[in-house]
């Protein structure tokens, strides 16, 4: 039985990264349309140049971009995927929806955690230069300081994780993300779970709605 497409949904630094991973053991291929545009920035590509200063002022970048770099790099024949960042907006939303999915299962999984929380959570991340695995100095600080425990590469904070980019990160998706679960609770696909506790209990929670 071919599994449903995971629209993975939650404010920066709800913990989007780090539950994909997990996901990504049970079968299923991570899509994060904020590492594909980090890509062609550190790949210096035409739209790479055009985007930078978008991202690192925590500012949307349009859809028409942002659609063409998922359709390029996702196959829905080949795999099921967690869709992550994507839809930002209710057009990214349809978008997904008519150009991408067309009619594939989906679920819509809402890590729900308080905004306050996050900016903290946020501003102590760092994230391996290397293989990505994320780290937080407070929680889950690397054994080494500033290396990672899987690869030994490089700890980064990411450009658009200092406090002022974060603000105005939050309230980019306060204003977006309401009309996003109206969509998909009103198409009964919408779990919300929470993801204000331990990783390990919202990955529990996860893992109950996917695997049925
Ligand atoms: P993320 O890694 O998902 O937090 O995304 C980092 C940044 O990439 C965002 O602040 C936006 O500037 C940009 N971005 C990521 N996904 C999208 C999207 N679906 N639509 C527009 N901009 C996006």
């Amino acid at each position: 039985m071919s599994k449903s497409q995971i629209i993975l949904l939650g404010a920066p630094g709800s913990g989007k990264g780090t539950q994909a991973a997990k996901i990504v053991e049970l079968g299923y291929s991570h899509i994060s349309t904020g590492d594909l545009l980090r890509a062609e920035i550190v790949k210096k590509s035409d739209l790479g140049n055009r985007i930078s200063s978008i991202i690192n002022n925590g500012k949307l970048v349009d859809d028409v971009t942002v659609l063409e770099l998922l359709k390029v790099n996702c196959d829905l024949d080949k795999a099921s995927y967690i869709f992550d960042g994507f839809p930002r907006n209710i057009e990214q939303a349809k978008a997904l929806d008519e150009i991408v999915l067309q009619g594939s299962p989906i679920v819509a999984v809402y890590l729900d955690v308080s905004i306050k929380e996050l900016v903290s959570r946020i501003v102590n991340r760092r994230t391996c230069e290397k293989c990505k695995d994320i780290y937080n100095l407070i929680n889950k600080p690397p054994k080494n300081d500033g290396f990672c425990d899987t690869c030994g590469g490089q700890l980064i904070l990411r450009k658009d994780d200092n406090e002022e980019t974060v603000t105005s990160r939050m309230d980019v998706f306060e204003d977006s993300i309401n009309p996003i679960l109206g969509y998909y609770e009103q198409r009964g696909v919408l779990k919300r779970v929470d993801a204000s506790i331990n990783p390990l209990k919202t990955f529990e929670q996860i893992k109950n709605i996917i695997v049925d």
